[in-house]
């Protein structure tokens, strides 16, 4: 009588489940740190998991989930699990549809996500990030959409290789802007990472609202909530990385900085992170034309 043969793993099978289950266990570390970093909200993720249980998303463990969120520590976690009743094995993906409900609204308390106001202005704010791409993007709307009024801040920094005066930013010195500043010129100003001032002349802007034009703003946060105050209706763009990961990949690559300044930068970009509910709608950068095109898509003449 011929022995059924044993069922072994062949060895080459066996190094490629271990190679996978590693690549999963790193995309799960990749996209707690887009949670806790804010890069993503939490809702989608949570939307991702049900759509298909088997993704990253999906095969995150519902405590993980919890505790890479912001300001979430064990005792929180075991808390929130509790009251929604949800057994700390589950994972984001098995979840039931009565616990999916429950955590989904308790996210939208803890997490609200920014509504989109119907009575938002011309007047359109690009900000997010340090190196999320925000110049590349408006320079694509300057470059094919000349409908769109682009501001020219004034700076004192100097000019880099290849910008115009006029055309990039007006170059000034700092007896200049602090006249501009007295004289009511700036809509908003800042010095941008502790080093140079940088300001939005007020007429221009003015003058292209009045033509029915929209308007641009590529400004810093700073600068973007004091257009929030100067004008409640101004329409808060916030253009967020695809990841934490590529946001750090995109500071470092673009080698401009040294180690401590990409350091301190990337702790600005942290908090900055975490002021995206401010705004009134979100754009992620994985492509600089689509970018371009969403942010195009919610002024306020294609959305009438
Ligand atoms: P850069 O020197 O690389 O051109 O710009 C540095 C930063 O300054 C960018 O984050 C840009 O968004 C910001 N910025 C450019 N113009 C203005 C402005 O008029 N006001 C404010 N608040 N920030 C600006």
């Amino acid at each position: 009588m011929v022995e059924p043969a044993k069922r072994t793993v062949p060895e080459v099978d066996r190094a490629a489940a271990a190679r996978r289950a590693v690549e999963r266990r790193r995309a799960r570390a990749s996209l707690k740190r887009d949670l806790s970093m804010r890069v993503v909200a939490p809702q989608d993720v949570l939307t991702s998991a049900a759509a298909d249980p088997e993704s990253t998303a999906g095969s995150l463990r519902v405590p993980d989930f919890l505790t890479a969120l912001p300001a979430i520590g064990a005792g929180k976690r075991d808390r929130i699990l509790a009251e929604l009743q949800i057994s700390p094995v589950k994972r984001l993906g098995g979840l039931g549809r009565r616990q999916h409900d429950a955590l989904r609204t308790w996210l939208d308390t803890r997490f609200p996500l920014p509504l989109p106001r119907a009575d938002r202005s011309r007047l359109l704010v690009l900000a997010g990030p340090t190196a999320v791409g925000k110049g590349t993007v408006a320079a694509h709307i300057r470059e094919n959409h000349p409908e769109i009024h682009l501001s020219v801040s004034a700076t004192t920094r100097a000019p880099r290789p290849g910008e115009q005066n006029g055309v990039h930013y007006y170059f000034v010195d700092d007896a200049e802007f602090d006249r501009m500043i007295a004289e009511g010129e700036l809509l908003e100003h800042a010095t941008v990472h502790n080093k140079f001032r940088y300001g939005t002349p007020r007429g221009p802007i003015e003058e292209a609202l009045a033509d029915g034009r929209t308007v641009l703003l590529e400004i810093d946060l700073q600068g973007a909530r004091q257009v929030r105050a100067a004008d409640p209706s101004a329409n808060l763009v916030f253009l967020l990385p695809p990841s934490w990961d590529e946001l750090v990949n995109r500071l470092v690559g673009r080698g401009t900085e040294d180690a401590e300044e990409r350091a301190r930068r990337l702790r600005t970009a942290k908090v900055e992170l975490a002021s995206q509910s401010e705004f009134d709608h979100r754009v992620v950068n994985e492509d600089v034309a689509t970018a371009a095109r969403e942010v195009v898509e919610l002024t306020s003449d294609s959305a009438r």
